[in-house]
Order: C-alpha cells, then structure tokens, then sequence
C-alpha cells in the first residue's frame, strides 16, 4: 500500500471529534478540490507524493492497540487497491474505522468487499460547487447510507449554501421514510467562509435542523499547516 504517513492524533471532525484514534493516509486521489490542504498526499502536484510501499500486514501492526478506533484518509482512501483488505483486517481485529471518502468513489460497491460491521463508517463528502468536484459525486453513495455514517459538507461559497439545502432535501424524505437518518455536518472551507454566517443559516433553514456545525479541530490545536496531527 502506498503510506503518506500513520499516526496517532485527535479526530478533527465527525462523531468521534476529539477521541484518539490512528490516523492512516494513503497515497493519491480521483478529485483535485480546489481548497485540498492535503496536496501532499496527490500524486502529480507541484509539491512530489512522499510515501512508504507497506504491506498490509505492516500497516495493521501500526495501529495503537489503546484506542483500536483508525480513520482511514487521504488523498481518497478507497481508490487504493488494498483498501477492503485493510478495512477487513481491522474489523477482524476489533478496530472501529472511519473511513473518510470524497462522494466520487463507489462506497456501496466497496461495502461488498468487506465483512457487515457495526465498526465501519464513512464519513462521505458531498462536494459543493466551490470545490470544483460537484459533477463528480456518485449519488447512490447519498441514497445508501447507514444511521452511524456521516455526510460532510463543507461550504465556500453562497453557491454551495443552496447546493447543500437542495441536497439535503433531496434525501431527507427517503431517509425519514426508512426512520435511518445519517449524520449530517456542515462547515466552513478554513479562511473562505464566514463561520457566524454559516451557523445562522443552520439556525434558520428548517432542512438543517438536525445538523451539526463543525470546526476542524485539528487547525485550532495545532498550526493550520502542520502535518502529522
Ligand atoms: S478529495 Fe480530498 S484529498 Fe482529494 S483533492 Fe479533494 S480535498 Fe484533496
């Protein structure tokens, strides 16, 4: 597999923001966002992909058996090859994953390859207009998640505030009917997007009544930059 880099750290966002857990970044991604703060992890960009071919077996035994929780990042993880056969592992070994994908990788397709488990869950992007990926996301992705999974919007632009209602009201009626609601986030691209203004429109659009604003947490502790945290 190709490793940009393993360690251990807080999780900056999603439901287990704040827990420890092992932080596994692949190499390389199917998208070019245009806020990407993880150009290093992509291969043919200004700044060359630095990573470690491991094996899987390498990559599990690097996992902190005191929290056994792994978020499983990129670049875009599940275009990695080894991918289900990493995730199987770890959900053998007792491991609870989260994977974070980009919307524009098949994640139904993927859940065959890998056992039923209450431990998995994706934390999925829907890319908004200001990303420049919004024609790229797969929509079943949106259609087939489960109540412990995440979607994660992350909003830059005006644009992408009527992209996210629209939707989240596309999907709100087939998932109330199913009484399975996933997580919905939602937060500001780091520096493009008033965060006050974006929690208003929460406390005022009834569709995101139940979403949750989020901060990347990791960008407050440590310096926005940093790698490796
Ligand atoms: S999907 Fe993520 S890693 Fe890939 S280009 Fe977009 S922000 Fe960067």
């Amino acid at each position: 597999m190709k490793i940009v880099e393993i360690f251990d750290s807080i999780d900056g966002e999603g439901i287990r923001t704040g827990q420890p857990a092992t932080f596994i970044r692949l190499a390389g991604c199917n998208l070019r966002c245009s806020y990407c703060d993880t150009a290093y992890a992509l291969f043919g960009e200004d700044e060359p992909c630095v990573y470690e071919e491991m094996t899987v077996d390498e990559v599990v035994k690097k996992v902190n058996p005191n929290y056994r929780r792994v978020t499983l990042t990129g670049g875009e993880p599940l275009i990695s090859p080894e991918a289900a056969e990493l995730v199987t592992r770890l959900i053998e070994n007792g491991v609870e994953v989260n994977i974070e994908t980009n919307g524009a990788v098949d994640i139904v397709d993927f859940l065959k390859r890998v056992p039923s488990s209450e431990k998995l869950f994706f934390t999925i992007d829907y890319k908004l207009p200001s990303s420049g990926a919004c024609d790229k996301m797969i929509w079943r992705n949106f259609e087939s998640l489960r109540p412990r999974d995440v979607i994660k919007f992350v909003v830059g632009s005006d644009e992408d505030v009527r992209e996210m209602i629209s939707v989240t009201e596309r999907i709100t009626p087939l998932y109330e009917k199913m009484q399975k609601m996933p997580h919905i986030f939602v937060g500001a691209v780091y520096g493009k997007f008033d965060a006050q203004k974006l929690v208003n429109i929460i406390l005022t659009e009834p569709l995101l009544k139940d979403a949750r604003f989020q901060v990347q947490l990791h960008k407050i502790v440590w310096d926005p930059n940093e790698r490796g945290v």
